[in-house]
């Protein structure tokens, strides 16, 4: 049996990860949630949004599927945490984020977006099928900044080579194992020279000699142009932390928006899976959330533990909802709620 933590999250999160869990538990999956509590609740209970307890679980699980996470716009929110490093060191650091603070901590430097329209879901495009490469642990999410005086505030922006290889190394190696063809690299190197000049030129080295895999490089304004008028023509992209953030929800709006766009933080040693999508506190707690993304990014999971044919399983089953059109949330067009969805994706499965 394989133990996977999981992370309800705050606004929809409970509601989207319960849907995710319980199709997970439906596929037969040999795999056993262990349920920690992060963000809002866990503030409230235990003074911090993210406890020990998340990192002592996530520490034995290797494995975690998480809900979205809520973080105050402005101000000095700051996350601070408390882990074991072993022989019975404890160390303690600031992060900007819950979610920046888990994949700094775990060393996830890349978040793959797989960015696929759905036969059934309304969007403007019939052929997107992108996947994005976001480098997930520098950038300006570094959390450096700084009030200068009081009219001004600076931020620092981190590009290391060893970083911006690393991650196009990852990307090439499953592309070349998905049999894509195509990257992109994107980045702002005419205005930014030294930082998205060095991402670039790392980029491109790195990409070198890759066969079967052409290489090449779009400015992050006029690819956002190029992405809604035909997003079609694009196969793989790779980008800095935060052109990756902003791209990918851009690109989730050409399939059917943020209810259906999963992810996947990866590193050497841990993996935790997440949707694209925040809190959506304007949805919590009315069960009209669409659990698609998170359980998209439950389907990578089960991949990325070897469990295929589970995971073909589940993404079969809620493609037939998807196609039908008869259980899905408002924002494909339906009029179930969140449980009648995950409900009638685990009749498919039983089926
Ligand atoms: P958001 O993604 O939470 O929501 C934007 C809007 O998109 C929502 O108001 C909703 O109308 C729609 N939407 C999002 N997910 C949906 C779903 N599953 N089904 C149907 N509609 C959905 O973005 P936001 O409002 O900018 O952020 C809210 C909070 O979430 C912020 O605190 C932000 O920091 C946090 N956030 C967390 C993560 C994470 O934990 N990984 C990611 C992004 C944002």
């Amino acid at each position: 049996m394989r133990l996977v933590t999981l992370i309800p999250g705050d606004g929809i999160g409970p509601e989207v990860t319960s849907a995710a869990r319980d199709i997970v538990l439906a596929s037969g999956a040999p795999v056993q949630f262990e349920e920690v509590i992060a963000g809002e609740r866990a503030d409230r209970e235990h003074g911090t949004p993210l406890p020990r307890a998340v990192f002592d679980s996530i520490d034995r699980t290797r494995i975690a599927l998480k809900g979205p996470t809520q973080t105050p716009f402005g101000g000095d929110y700051r996350v601070h945490i408390e882990r074991d490093d072993g022989g019975g060191k404890v160390s303690k650091r600031t992060h900007p984020s819950l979610t920046i603070a888990l994949r700094k901590e775990l060393g996830l430097y890349v978040n793959v977006r797989p960015i696929r329209k759905y036969p059934g879901v309304a969007s403007r495009f019939e052929h997107v099928d992108l996947v994005i490469f976001r480098e997930n642990s520098e950038d300006l999410y570094t959390g450096i900044e700084r009030m200068v005086d009081e009219g001004t505030a600076e931020a620092i922006k981190i590009i290391s080579a060893r970083s911006t290889e690393r991650v196009a190394r990852y990307a090439l190696d499953t592309m070349q194992r998905l049999g894509r063809k195509r990257i992109t690299i994107v980045h702002k190197a005419n205005v930014l020279k030294m930082t998205d000049g060095l991402f670039l030129k790392t980029a491109q080295e790195t990409a070198k000699d890759r066969p079967g895999i052409v290489v090449d490089q779009r400015v992050v304004d006029s690819l956002c142009m190029e992405l809604v008028m035909h997003p079609e023509e694009y196969d793989c992209l790779l980008l800095p932390n935060l052109y990756g953030d902003i791209v990918s929800d851009l690109a989730a709006g050409l399939v059917g928006g943020l209810g259906v766009a999963p992810g996947a933080n990866i590193g050497p040693e841990y993996a935790m899976f997440e949707a694209a999508h925040g809190s959506a506190q304007d949805l919590a707690g009315k069960d009209t959330a669409n659990p698609m993304a998170l359980i998209l990014s439950a389907v990578m999971m089960l991949r990325h533990i070897g469990e295929s044919a589970a995971a073909d399983r589940v993404e079969g089953a809620l493609a037939q909802v998807l196609r039908e059109g008869r259980s899905v949330t408002a924002d494909l067009g339906g009029k179930a709620g969140t449980r009648a969805m995950t409900g009638a994706i685990i009749e498919k499965l039983k089926a």
